[in-house]
């Protein structure tokens, strides 16, 4: 029997899991929900026998049915290799009492590698299981990081393209260069002269414009996204939950059955959510941890029930947690909802009209296994400093947010629960923050001096990403004005020449 997979929306559309890949959103602008969370089908035993790749596959078939055994391998282990820099893939660190499950040994030394090195092949294979004959081009703007990190995931990957836009003068000098560097032949970098939101508007549109859809088709390409909501991104992250449990246990850290709590560095939730699906699968998880910096919308929500994005947006020092929407939310409410479509289709309905939805007493009890909470800027850095001075371990801002808010709840609570803090980026990925919390003396203004001043007071390894970036040349050079973006994307896929 194959998972069926419905719209938060619309309970009556459902698909298989490989046509939620390619769809990635639903048709009423929900987002696809497994019709029951599967529970896992090997002992803790069997798991600790195995390693990441091995691991990935057990969970991944419960969620992704319709892919065979050898399309499922296929893709794992076309995704985790050698563009990790540790064969352990997702490393669980010991630091003082608590544990921290490094997400950043990839590509790009942050977390969204996690899902975006596998998405390609999970959408290539589903898009040849479901017969479409043409080429997948992905679209993607991008305010720094997803970009890179989607271009490194689909750089040379048979039978798709990508073309990311960011905002020519919107990203920082290390991001910007990150993206014009990128190398593969099916890789496009275009900087548009507008903001973020530009960018995103502009991409929906070519989404949504019919006759440039079917240009596209004539000439035998297909979009599609890379979004954070497609369940292709959601389900590989629900693997490094599986794996920190069965380290832990292997290890001897736990007893068998033992709970841990789980803290992680929130934005757009869909790394805390994977956690929560872990729990689902059976994962002994006590408390979910949701730490905010001062962009705290979802703080206020696990407090007040109410969600409300009608506030003053703040710039932090953990940008990638600078989300007043958090999407992946939406999956959250449907489920506390005890699965019901209509419920979670009103409350989305005032979000985008009102900017506010509150749940109902029922629902907020369903919620009882999460704890919110947020860090201001002088608590991150106290973060950075108490781990750097005690245990000589470097965190980077986003994961400084989790330890504040995970340092803070332990002393309020009491609680000792072992507990696995999340870490979502190297600090060499957010180096000048990082300096300014543990360096006294001046910084120097380059980048790659700034890298080796953090290897010399951390006394760890510049990761290849940094390093290759230093001699890396400026491959991409495409500009253009917000309006313009559609017929660069004729002239890069080159339609009215066919
Ligand atoms: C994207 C990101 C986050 C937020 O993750 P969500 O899944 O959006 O909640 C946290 N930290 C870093 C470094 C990120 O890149």
């Amino acid at each position: 029997m194959s998972l069926m997979y419905k719209s938060t929306r619309n309970s009556s559309n459902k698909v298989l899991a490989s046509q939620a890949v390619l769809q990635g959103l639903s048709n009423e602008g929900g987002l696809f929900v497994p019709e029951t969370i599967p529970v896992l089908d090997k002992t803790m035993e069997q798991l600790a026998a195995m390693d990441y790749r091995e691991i990935a596959y057990e969970v991944m078939k419960l969620f992704l049915t319709d892919y065979t055994e050898e399309e499922l391998k296929d893709c794992i282990k076309k995704a985790y290799d050698s563009k990790f820099d540790t064969a352990e893939i997702a490393p669980l660190k010991k630091v003082g009492e608590s544990y921290y499950l490094e997400l950043f040994h990839g590509a790009t030394i942050a977390f969204k590698d996690m899902a975006l090195s596998i998405l390609p092949h999970l959408l290539t294979t589903a898009a040849r299981k479901n017969n479409i004959k043409e080429e997948i081009v992905i679209l993607t703007a991008t305010s720094g990081d997803t970009g890179k990190a989607a271009l490194s995931g689909f750089a040379d990957v048979e039978g798709t393209k990508i073309i990311v836009f960011y905002p020519k003068s919107g990203v920082s000098r290390v991001q910007e260069k990150q993206m014009v560097t990128q190398k593969g032949d099916n890789t496009y970098v275009v900087g548009i002269h507008g903001n973020f939101d530009d960018a995103q508007t502009g991409v929906k549109k070519m989404f949504n414009d019919r006759e440039l859809n079917q240009k596209l088709k004539e000439a035998g390409y297909l979009f599609s996204s890379a979004n954070s909501i497609n369940i292709g991104r959601l389900v590989p992250q629900i693997v490094y939950y599986v794996y920190s449990y069965v380290t832990l246990f292997k290890n001897n850290q736990i007893a068998k059955d033992e709970k841990i709590n789980i803290v992680v560095p929130t934005g757009n939730f869909g790394n805390i959510l994977a956690a929560y699906y872990a729990k689902c699968m059976g994962v002994p998880i006590e408390k979910l941890i949701c730490a905010s910096n001062e962009n705290k919308v979802l703080f206020d929500f696990f407090h007040s029930g109410r969600y409300d994005k009608n506030r003053e947006f703040h710039l932090t020092e953990s940008p990638s947690m600078d989300i007043l929407v958090s999407s992946n939310l939406e999956r959250l409410i449907y489920h506390v909802a005890n699965n019901d479509s209509e419920v979670t289709s009103k409350r989305m309905k005032a979000l985008s009209e009102k900017g506010v939805y509150e749940i109902s007493e029922d629902m907020k009890n369903n919620l009882k296994d999460f704890v919110g909470g947020w860090a201001d800027a002088s608590q991150t850095m106290e973060a950075i400093q108490k781990e750097y001075r005690e245990h000589n371990y470097v965190l980077d801002t986003h994961t400084a947010v989790a330890a504040s808010v995970y340092y803070r709840y332990r002393d309020e609570t009491k609680d000792d629960t072992k507990t696995v803090i999340v870490s979502t980026a190297s600090p060499y990925k957010f180096t000048e923050s990082v300096l300014k919390a543990i360096h006294t003396g001046d910084l120097p203004e380059d980048d790659y001096e700034q890298a080796k001043l953090l290897k010399s007071i951390s006394n760890t390894q510049i990761p290849k990403a940094v390093e290759e970036l230093r001699e890396a040349p400026i491959v991409h050079t495409n500009e253009c004005e917000v309006d313009e973006m559609p017929s660069l994307v004729e002239k890069i896929l080159k339609i009215n020449e066919l």
